[in-house]
């Protein structure tokens, strides 16, 4: 059989799954996997269901790469594969959610899955329910139709996503299983129309800058230091030198420049009438991958130093994420993708950076090509969660179409 009429099989087959891709997702649902580290259960439940699955199915090469983390649980990971060919197309996906967050906001139980407007509603339905059930179902169709396979069909379903990956994809890219010669689709980002490939991320760096001074009574400002005064003047010219000196655009991103935004300020003093002797900030920047943090860091460190003098700033580096080398546009994941896309959906799609982070990182550091792609609402860690059913169906066909 050619592609295209395998597509045309694909099309029905996974059309075929459908009530038993929403009950499936719906169970997902009944399995919360929040992080111990935060008082939850974690991913052993889904790991052990999604193993049955694919037992169920046929899959032979089923491997977990098991991880201790700080509570001393065990956090699984799954690396399973269909073909023998040389290369492979993973499919990577995450099987931990966050917490359910306000229950008040929630319309039912986010742990009880209800279907409405052809929509799953619940917990992790999104993020990343809907595409862990369509990979497993992406896999059972190319096994049913013993479809001829250019490519191995590998899933991936890592731990620890939500809080940082340390016992998931960060760990296990490093186990040496993803050559340079594979390729990876990591499906945890979209856009609802679907015609947006993420190839490029920016670097995210969390800034903290306290200034201190010393606090008196605001009738005798002479006798202190004016630690908010001192932390105004600095982050003033800070946002004026890091703007106009990072300040190259690239189209491939959405914002194309990088962002580096004040946000959020401790309270400092109780009352008015007091000039306080300690000030707390934070900045969020968000950089382009052309740029090394440590550069900026190092700027800002220089700049505080300038402006120490009756006071003091101090930089402090709450959290950063150095962005990998983009995937290139013109590489062959993307392009078959495109393609598989177009022919499914018939739409056109085009590549975009965004300014968030994902797994791919760790991978693309590793020389391995990823696509960051997927059809989904922008609902992950919202209340009343939900995967569109269409979108769940649609990115199934487009997942087991890779390997044509
Ligand atoms: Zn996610």
């Amino acid at each position: 059989m050619d592609d295209v009429s395998y597509i045309d099989s694909i099309n029905n087959k996974i059309n075929s799954y459908k009530d038993e891709m929403i009950s499936s997702l719906s169970e997902l649902v009944g399995m919360p996997a929040i992080s111990p580290e935060i008082g939850g259960k974690g991913e052993l439940e889904r790991a052990g269901w999604i193993t049955e699955f694919l037992k169920g199915i046929g899959v032979t090469e089923i491997k977990r790469y098991d991880y201790t983390d700080t509570t001393g649980a065990t956090r699984p990971n799954i690396v399973s594969k269909v073909g023998t060919n040389k290369r492979t197309i993973w499919i990577l996906c995450h099987m931990d959610t966050v917490a359910a967050g306000d229950l008040s906001l929630w319309k039912q139980d986010p742990f009880k899955a209800y279907v409405e407007d052809g929509k799953i509603y619940g917990r992790g339905t999104n993020d990343n329910g809907q595409s862990l059930i369509a990979t497993l179902y992406a896999a059972k169709a190319i096994i049913e139709l013993k479809v001829n396979l250019q490519y191995n069909f590998g899933m991936v379903f890592v731990a620890d996503e939500e809080i940082g990956s340390h016992y998931g994809a960060e760990r296990l890219a490093k186990e040496g299983i993803f050559g340079s010669d594979d390729m990876m689709l990591v499906p945890d980002w979209g856009v609802p129309t679907g015609d947006k490939i993420e190839i490029a991320e920016k670097s995210i760096l969390w800034i903290k800058v306290t200034a201190s001074g010393k606090q008196v009574h605001a009738s005798t400002p002479e006798d202190g230091v004016n630690a908010y005064k001192l932390a105004v003047k600095f982050l003033n010219d800070l946002d004026d030198q890091l703007h106009s000196k990072y300040n190259v655009k690239d189209e491939r991103f959405d914002y194309p420049v990088s962002s580096f935004e004040m946000t959020k300020h401790d309270k400092n003093v109780d009352s008015i009438n007091i000039i306080p002797g300690k000030d707390v900030s934070y900045i969020d920047c968000r950089v382009l991958p052309n740029y090394k943090l440590d550069e900026v860091i190092a700027d800002m460190k220089a700049l505080a130093e300038k402006h120490s003098k009756k006071g003091k700033i101090n930089i402090e580096v709450f959290n950063r994420e150095d962005a990998a080398k983009p995937t290139d546009a013109n590489s062959e994941i993307v392009q078959l993708l495109s393609k598989r896309i177009n022919q499914i959906r018939k739409i056109s799609v085009s590549t975009v950076g965004i300014g968030g982070g994902t797994v791919a990182k760790y991978f693309r550091d590793n020389g391995v090509p990823v696509a960051v792609w997927s059809t989904e609402d922008d609902v992950a860690h919202q209340p009343n969660e939900y995967s569109v059913i269409d979108a769940l169906v649609s990115d199934s066909k487009v997942f087991a179409s890779l390997v044509l």
